[in-house]
């Protein structure tokens, strides 16, 4: 008890310097780096026949078991992980990346501070030269979220508060926004889960955390545009998250499932897998397909699945 207690203060004061005191107005940031310069080389396996060529988007649903881990790669080459997985992902996560070519991250995402989505992100920062960090506005008394506070601490980077409204880039064709979460004082912590939007031209495809109802009720009272061709489900499927209305807003054409064979929460529920399969979307999930890596190129968006990651 004593430890947990201690631990929580360390890590509330570990958030404290981190947060700093002010939150960060909405702003476009221009890319990066000399034109020209490239954070993504065409090499490697365990995808070293995906092109990495620039004007496609590829996001790569990394086949971490019953955990999160998403990389998008931008068309301008620019490279941003939504969540490492649990603990013992971080090296294969920091493996896949680095086989890929990268050496930075210029946006690292935390969904929510459970560590199943920010365990294995402690080892990315160590591992990549990482620009931008977001997590939504909420502390957790855990060894995980001690480390991750610490390895950011370490790299003296800052934590941007993820925050329904938040843009991250809004330039000709390409969008990448925060829908949610869009309040506080939730008492599930998945409920503060990061919603990512990611508009590619005229392809959209939307990363959920793990956003539960409570959650999409507010993105569709926000009257946000929801819309998607791919859904990232959230929390790996639960019964309490994927409400029809959302479904009906977001109508996608792939839905895209993390989690892990035979996992302790019977994950994907047999009732989002139906309400998926009502709105026609074609399910996709990792414990049955390897990692899946969607691309789009502007004209044709296409699916990969089956892709080793690292092991
Ligand atoms: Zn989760």
């Amino acid at each position: 008890m004593k430890r947990i207690i201690v631990l929580g203060l360390i890590a509330v004061m570990l958030a404290v310097t981190l947060w700093g005191c002010g939150i960060e107005t909405p702003q476009v940031q221009a890319p990066p780096g000399k034109s020209g310069e490239s954070a993504v080389d065409d090499v490697g396996s365990p995808a070293d026949d995906i092109q990495l060529s620039a004007g496609e988007l590829s996001v790569h649903f990394l086949d971490v078991g019953q955990a999160d881990s998403i990389l998008v790669l931008l068309p301008d080459r620019r490279v941003m992980l939504v969540d490492g997985g649990n603990n013992a992902d971080g090296p294969m996560v920091v493996q896949y990346l680095k086989r890929l070519g990268i050496t930075r991250i210029h946006y690292l995402v935390g969904t929510h501070p459970h560590e199943d989505h920010i365990g294995g992100l402690d080892d990315v920062i160590g591992a990549f030269d990482v620009e931008k960090v977001y997590m939504p506005r909420v502390a957790h008394n855990t060894r995980t979220y001690e480390d991750l506070l610490t390895a950011i601490k370490a790299r003296n980077l800052k934590v941007t508060p993820a925050r329904a409204g938040l843009v991250l880039v809004n330039e000709p064709g390409l969008r990448v926004e925060f829908l949610a979460p869009g309040g506080s004082g939730y008492e599930d912590l998945n409920e503060y889960s990061a919603v990512i939007k990611i508009t590619y031209i005229n392809r959209s495809i939307l990363l959920t955390g793990d956003a539960g109802f409570e959650s999409e009720e507010e993105m569709l009272a926000s009257g946000a545009d929801l819309d998607a061709d791919v859904l990232k489900v959230g929390h790996h499927g639960s019964r309490y998250s994927t409400s029809d209305e959302f479904l009906e807003a977001v109508s996608p054409d792939y839905a895209v499932i993390s989690c892990g064979k035979d996992n302790d929460y019977g994950h994907p529920h047999e009732e989002t897998i139906s309400r998926l399969a009502g709105h026609g979307a074609r399910i996709l999930r990792t414990d049955r397909e390897g990692t899946v890596i969607i691309t789009y190129d502007g004209r044709d968006l296409k699916v990969r699945t089956g892709q080793p990651v690292g092991k």
